[in-house]
């Protein structure tokens, strides 16, 4: 019977140092949550996708 090769894990973890931001003493979220899910949103250049629940929020800029 052949060895089953050790599959590779597909997940990478996300430090969660790597989801917030120290500025100063205070720590600000670097994205924000899904107001349906409360799933984290994926950043984007203008718009934040929730990957959960499909949820989509354009942010524009306002100058
Ligand atoms: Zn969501």
């Amino acid at each position: 019977m052949p060895k089953k090769a050790k599959s590779k894990s597909k997940h990478k973890n996300v430090k969660q140092s790597e989801k917030y931001e120290v500025s100063g003493d205070k720590l600000t979220r670097k994205f924000k949550s899904c107001p349906k899910c409360k799933s984290m949103l994926a950043a984007h250049a203008n718009r934040s996708v929730c990957g959960s629940c499909g949820f989509k929020e354009v942010s524009v800029k306002k100058e």
